[in-house]
């Protein structure tokens, strides 16, 4: 798959580098085409590229994926995913049909092809990266799907190997032409002359809600239904390549070109604005030392608001509670000697020399003020994105990190978000929904609007708030800002909504 390249290996390996392993799946070269626009991924590309297009084809890809996983996140309905994505998919991953003039449609969908190969063996390694990979492909795939014209989509379709799906011949449909009528309805479009038929017990919710024509166990589909059965399907196949794929992850290891390529891409998977900048970000107007963190709490979002109780509670963090509360604070805008003197007050089971030792250094390494050179040009760590909490370092016993939407159950959560201030029954139950669709950020935002609810309406009445500030929030510290604003808007002359 991969052509030498000289800047990038050493040249006493390159005979020894068997470039085409076997993950790569078809061992033997295959000239490969592509017929349609549409893709399914079924067979891994064998064509050599060199080490730079592998590297730059999987950025651009990624540029996409973040962008549409940050589309998800803020609720865009799917027009206006599709408005926002069509600069961007034109910019880094431009896929023309076929009855357009482009010459580029080879070079385009060999791209497309390569690049998504090359992100499933990034994005392999565990379960929490393949259930993101599979859901942002299927993304993509979904928005691309319902772009198509009608004509390369039908052919996209015809050539799928689903041996559980069958098109409706002319015949039949005429056999059957005032039941297929009465299914499709009045509402019939282009798409529905053409029909399919499987096995009834694939399409239960069709069943169910009478959107099928049945007969002789099978259930006549209209074409407006096939893009969520086709859809489903290449989300479940991907699934199980993933696994395939993260079976044979171990024998990648031996090119150790690729392995630092693949870890770096898979670091990089945060969606572009879920990143937060090291330096000092307090509201403008804020006051922010260790003496009013208790206070600044009641703006704190459940994760942080759970560090927060259980510090106070033990006079103790573990090294992870640590590290993801230190990081938030000095987000929200604590200097370090205000920091270092808030864990020094906190841990006050202990003495100065324990303290000292064992956990100072830590605390000036996340503010770039100790370490290497690099840390230290960089101010140190950036703040967690939700996205870095809810997927790395799960916490175990005793610990006190991660995202309580994630991580605790619903009692617990329950108990932390009444204690937050969330006594409605509705918005409860509305967080268990989220929490059992795994949409944690969802719960987030409800919790952060349900406490700001009366904020929020004077804010939209008077229109302070700009478009930035309604979407949806994922950045822990983004929570606090917002907070920290909505509640002192009109209280403090600095205090503005500006952010
Ligand atoms: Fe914290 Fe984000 Fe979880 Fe909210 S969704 S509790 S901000 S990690």
């Amino acid at each position: 798959m991969l052509r030498q390249q000289h800047d990038r290996i050493d040249p006493k390996r390159r005979n020894i580098v068997d470039h085409r392993k076997k993950q790569f799946a078809t061992p033997q070269y295959k000239e490969t085409d592509y017929p349609t626009r549409l893709n399914f991924y079924s067979d891994a590309p064998t064509a050599d590229i060199t080490l730079e297009q592998f590297e730059q084809w999987a950025i651009d890809r990624l540029r996409v994926l973040g962008e549409l996983e940050a589309c998800s996140f803020r609720n865009r309905s799917p027009a206006e995913t599709a408005t926002h994505m069509k600069p961007l998919l034109d910019k880094y991953l431009p896929l023309d049909s076929n009855s357009s003039a482009s010459s580029s449609l080879f070079s385009q969908r060999q791209k497309d092809h390569y690049s998504h190969f090359i992100l499933r063996l990034a994005f392999s390694s565990t379960e929490d990266l393949r259930r993101r990979f599979t859901r942002v492909e299927t993304m993509l795939f979904r928005l691309r799907f319902n772009n198509d014209d009608l004509s390369e989509r039908a052919k996209f379709i015809a050539g799928l190997d689903f041996d559980w799906w069958e098109t409706v011949t002319e015949q039949e449909r005429q056999e059957f032409a005032t039941e297929l009528a009465a299914t499709a309805g009045p509402r019939k479009s282009p798409e529905d002359d053409s029909w399919f038929k499987v096995d009834w017990d694939r399409v239960p919710d069709l069943v169910e809600g009478r959107r099928v024509f049945l007969r002789q166990g099978k259930a006549y589909v209209p074409g407006r239904e096939q893009s969520s059965m086709v859809v489903a399907e290449f989300s479940a196949r991907l699934e199980k390549q993933l696994q395939l794929t993260a079976r044979a992850l171990p024998r990648l290891d031996e090119d150790d070109r690729l392995t630092p390529i693949l870890n770096h891409l898979s670091k990089n998977f945060v969606t572009p604005d879920a990143a937060y900048m090291s330096g000092s970000t307090a509201p403008v107007g804020a006051q922010i030392s260790a003496n009013n963190i208790d206070s600044l709490s009641q703006h704190f979002p459940a994760c942080m608001s759970h560090l927060h109780r259980s510090l106070r509670r033990d006079a103790h963090l573990k090294h992870y509670g640590r590290l993801q509360y230190t990081l938030f604070l000095k987000g929200i805008g604590l200097n370090l000697e205000e920091c270092l003197l808030f864990w020094r007050r906190s841990f006050h089971k202990i003495d100065d020399d324990k303290f000292n030792k064992e956990y100072k250094y830590n605390v000036r390494h996340v503010y770039g003020d100790v370490g290497g050179d690099s840390n230290r040009r960089g101010g140190g760590y950036s703040p967690y994105s939700c996205q870095k909490i809810l997927t790395e370092h799960p916490p175990g016993p005793g610990e006190a990190h991660g995202c309580p939407y994630r991580h605790f159950n619903m009692e617990n959560l329950t108990a932390l978000v009444q204690a937050m201030g969330v006594s409605d029954r509705a918005t409860l139950q509305g967080i268990k929904e989220d929490k059992d669709h795994q949409k944690y950020h969802m719960a987030c935002n409800r919790v952060f609007e349900y406490l700001h609810k009366n904020e929020i309406k004077k804010a939209k009445e008077e229109s302070v708030m700009t478009a930035n500030q309604l979407e949806t929030i994922v950045h822990p510290n983004e929570y606090f800002k917002r907070s920290y604003l909505l509640k002192n808007l009109g209280k403090d002359a600095d205090v503005k909504m500006e952010e």
